[in-house]
C-alpha cells in the first residue's frame, strides 16, 4: 500500500467505499465525477501508478478480467473500456484503473 494515494486508500478500506464488484486481486467502484451514465473505475488492489509502471502480467490478467466481471455484474451489455496512461493523456490518479463508462450518453476521451 502506497500511503500517499487515494485509490490504495480505497481498495485497503482506508476510505469506506462501496464497491460495485471485488475479488482478491480487484476492486470496482463508482467514479465520483461520472462522464456517462455508468461510469465505474476497475483498480487491482496493489499499486502500480500507471500502465507502465504494471509488470506483472497476472494483475494485468486480472484486471482485465475484473473488467469484464464488473460489466457483467452490473448487467452492462455495451460499455467502453478506457485507461489513461500519463498526464499528457488525461491520467490523474496515479494508481492504475480501467474506466468502465456506459449509458445513453457515451462521450469521446
Ligand atoms: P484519470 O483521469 O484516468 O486518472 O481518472 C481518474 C478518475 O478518478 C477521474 O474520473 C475522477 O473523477 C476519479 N476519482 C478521483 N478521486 C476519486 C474518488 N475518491 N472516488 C471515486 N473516483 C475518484
Ligand atoms: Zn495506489
Amino acid at each position: 500500500m502506497n500511503e500517499d494515494c487515494i485509490f490504495c486508500k480505497i481498495a485497503n478500506g482506508v476510505i469506506p467505499t462501496d464497491f460495485v464488484y471485488q475479488n482478491e486481486y480487484v476492486v470496482a467502484f463508482k467514479d465520483i465525477n461520472p462522464k456517462a451514465s455508468t461510469h465505474i473505475l476497475v483498480i487491482p488492489k496493489e499499486h502500480y501508478a500507471s500502465l507502465n509502471e504494471l509488470d506483472n502480467d497476472k494483475i494485468l490478467l486480472e484486471l482485465f478480467k475484473g473488467v469484464k466481471e464488473t460489466a457483467k455484474k452490473l448487467n452492462l451489455e455495451s460499455y467502453r473500456t478506457v485507461i489513461n496512461t500519463g498526464k499528457g493523456a488525461g491520467q490523474e490518479v496515479f494508481h492504475i484503473h480501467a474506466h468502465i463508462l456506459s449509458g445513453k450518453v457515451l462521450p469521446k476521451f
